[in-house]
C-alpha cells in the first residue's frame, strides 16, 4: 500500500501504453496517430482507457517489459512494497518524498516509430498519441514536485537520444535492452542516490544469451502477454531483433508464467515471439519443428482458465514449408479465437510481407523467405496466405515503402504482388521505412511523405481499398442491425464523409490525397462477408 511518502520505486509507461485498448491488441496501432482536435480525457475513455487497478491502486495489468523489470528488481533485493506498478492517473498517490526512482517504459515515447511517423505524416493531426502521452507522464506534477530519478527503457526508449530529448524531458538514464545485470544496476545506483550514466546499453547480445538469467513475471502482462521467444535470426537489415539470434523460452517456464497471468485473472494469452512458427527449431535455413510448435500451443490452450490464444508475430516461408502444420495449429487455436470475421471465428498474427520486389529482397532480407530463395518471394507469400486462408487464419501483413535505392520498378513489383493476393483475406498496414536504432540501415534516410511517387501513392491506396473491402462489413454488422440503416451508412453517410475528408486534405494536404479517400469512400468497395 502506498503512503502518503510514495513507494521507492515507481514503474509506469503512458497512457497509450497502459492500455488494452478494450481488449484489442491490434487497436494499440491508432496510438501512433495524431489526435487533432480530439481531446485527451476523450480519446482515455473511447481509445485507450486505462487498466484494470487493484483496490490499492496498483495496476492489475501492465506492459510485459515493465513486467520483467518489475521481476528482476524482486529477485535482487527488493521487496513487493519497495516497487508499485501504476497507471500514470495514480502517479499522485505512488510518488511522493521516499520515491527515489520513477522507471517507464516506451515503444514510442516522441512518435519515430512506423505507425507514428507514416500516418501522422499522411494524416496530419498533429503529434501521434503515443507522444503527447509520453510527454504528459514526464510532465506530471507528481514528478515535477518530488523531483525522483528518471530512468527510460523499452523498444522505442533510443528515440530520446535521436531527437535529443533526453534533456528537455529531464530524463536522468536511457535504458537500452532488456539484459537483467545493468539494468538492476542502475535502479540500484537510483535508489542509493548515486549519479546515473546518461545511457546504459542492455542489449540482449544473443549470441552470449543465457534465458536462464531472465526472470519470469510475478504479475500479470496486458493481454496476458508471455514470451515463447526472443530474437529471430534471419537478419533484415531494417529490423532490430535481427541482431539478435533466437532463443526459445523452454516450456515450463512458459507454463509459469501462463499460470501467473491466469491466477491474476486474464483468461487471454499471448505468445510474444518474432515467429510463431520457429519455436524449437534448431535448423540453420529455419524448417520449422512441428512437434514443438504444437505441443506449445496445445500446452497453452490446455492450461486450465485460458480463453483465447494469440501469437504475436508469424513468418510466412515455414506456413508454405509445412502446412499440415498450420492446420494442426488452426484445429487448437480456433477453438480459442480472439477475433471473429462476421459471425465466423478466426485466427490472426502479425506477419511481414515488406515488399514484392525480389531484387530489395535479396538485397535486405535474404534470410526472410529461407529456406527458399529471394527470387521466389511472391509465390511464397501468395502460397501461404492461401494456405492460412484454408485454415480460417487472416493474416495482419506489414509492408514497407521507401526502403534505401528503392526505385519505381520495386514499388511496381509490389503493386504486382498486391494484385496477386486480391482474392484472400488479411489486413493491410502499409508503412513508411524508418531507420530504427540499432538496426543494420540505422544510419539511412527514412521515407517521407513527399517522397511519394504515383506508384507509391497507389500502393498505399490498394492497401486501404483491399482493407475496406475486406473489413467494412464485419465491421459496420458488428456495430449497426437495422438493414436500413446499414445501407444508408455504407452509401450515403460514408461516401459523403470521404468526400468532405478528400476536400479538405486535398485543400490542406494536396491532390494525392483527396484522390485516395475518394477512392476509399466509394460504396462499391464493400463486399459483403460471406
Ligand atoms: S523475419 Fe521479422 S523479426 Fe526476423 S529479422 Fe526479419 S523482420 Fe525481423
Amino acid at each position: 500500500m502506498a503512503t502518503n511518502s510514495g513507494v521507492k520505486i515507481v514503474l509506469t509507461a503512458s497512457a497509450t501504453e497502459m492500455s488494452d485498448f478494450f481488449n484489442n491488441p491490434f487497436m494499440a496501432f491508432s496510438a501512433g496517430f495524431g489526435l487533432g482536435p480530439i481531446p485527451v480525457g476523450f480519446a482515455r475513455k473511447t481509445l485507450y482507457p486505462p487498466v484494470e487497478r487493484y483496490p490499492d491502486g496498483r495496476a492489475k495489468y501492465a506492459p510485459y517489459g515493465l513486467r520483467k523489470v518489475e521481476a528482476m528488481l524482486l529477485e535482487s533485493g527488493f521487496v513487493e512494497s519497495d516497487v508499485a506498478v501504476v497507471h500514470p492517473v495514480d502517479l499522485d498517490v505512488f510518488v511522493g518524498s521516499d520515491t527515489k526512482v520513477v522507471g517507464i517504459s516506451s515503444m514510442d515515447p516522441t512518435g519515430m516509430g512506423y505507425v507514428s511517423k507514416t500516418y501522422s505524416s499522411i494524416i496530419g493531426g498533429g503529434e501521434p498519441m503515443n507522444a503527447v502521452e509520453f510527454q504528459k507522464l514526464v510532465r506530471h506534477p507528481s514528478i515535477k514536485r518530488f523531483k525522483p530519478k528518471i530512468i527510460v527503457g523499452g523498444f522505442g526508449s533510443w528515440q530520446l537520444e535521436r531527437k535529443q530529448m533526453t534533456d528537455k524531458y529531464g530524463v536522468d538514464c536511457v535504458l537500452m535492452g532488456g539484459r537483467p545485470d545493468p539494468i538492476v544496476e542502475v535502479f540500484k545506483k537510483a535508489v542509493n542516490g548515486e549519479v546515473l550514466p546518461r545511457i546504459v546499453h542492455a542489449d540482449e547480445s544473443l549470441r552470449t544469451w543465457d534465458y536462464g538469467t531472465m526472470p519470469l513475471v510475478k504479475h500479470a502482462g496486458i493481454h496476458g502477454a508471455v514470451e515463447i521467444s526472443k530474437g529471430c535470426g534471419r537478419n533484415c537489415q531494417f529490423c532490430t531483433p535481427t541482431m539478435q539470434n533466437k532463443v526459445d523460452v523452454p516450456l515450463d517456464k512458459i507454463m509459469t508464467e501462463v499460470a501467473t497471468t491466469t491466477r491474476e485473472g486474464s483468461d487471454h494469452i499471448t505468445l510474444v515471439t518474432e515467429d510463431l512458427f520457429l519455436y524449437g527449431s534448431k535448423n540453420k535455413t529455419f524448417i520449422p519443428n512441428k512437434e514443438a510448435v504444437v505441443n506449445l500451443v496445445k500446452s497453452v490452450a490446455e492450461y486450465p482458465g485460458v480463453k483465447s490464444i494469440q501469437a504475436s508475430h508469424m513468418s510466412l516461408a515455414p506456413i508454405v514449408n509445412n502446412p499440415q502444420m498450420i492446420k494442426e495449429l488452426a484445429e487448437i487455436l480456433i477453438e480459442r479465437s480472439w477475433y471473429s470475421f462476421g459471425k465466423k471465428a478466426i485466427i490472426t498474427a502479425e506477419t511481414g510481407i515488406e515488399t514484392g520486389s525480389s531484387r530489395l529482397m535479396k538485397k535486405y532480407m535474404g534470410g526472410k523467405m529461407l529456406p527458399y530463395k529471394p527470387a521466389q518471394w511472391q509465390e511464397i507469400v501468395a502460397d501461404a496466405f492461401g494456405i492460412l486462408n484454408d485454415n480460417d487464419w487472416y493474416p495482419l501483413a506489414t509492408l514497407i515503402v521507401g526502403l534505401p535505392d528503392e526505385k519505381e520498378e520495386d514499388v511496381l513489383a509490389t503493386l504486382e504482388l498486391m494484385d496477386r493476393l486480391k482474392g484472400y483475406n488479411a489486413f493491410y498496414v502499409p508503412l513508411f521505412f524508418v531507420p530504427l536504432e540499432n538496426c543494420v540501415l540505422m544510419n539511412k534516410k527514412g521515407a517521407e511523405i513527399d517522397s511519394l511517387s504515383r506508384a507509391r501513392w497507389d500502393f498505399f491506396i490498394r492497401c486501404w481499398e483491399y482493407n475496406i473491402k475486406i473489413w467494412k462489413p464485419t465491421f459496420l454488422e458488428n456495430r449497426i442491425s437495422n438493414p436500413l440503416l446499414f445501407k444508408f451508412v455504407n452509401n450515403v453517410f460514408i461516401p459523403c464523409f470521404a468526400g468532405v475528408m478528400g476536400l479538405y486534405y486535398g485543400w490542406t494536404r494536396g491532390e494525392q490525397l483527396k484522390q485516395a479517400f475518394w477512392t476509399l469512400g466509394m460504396p462499391q468497395a464493400t463486399v459483403r462477408a460471406q
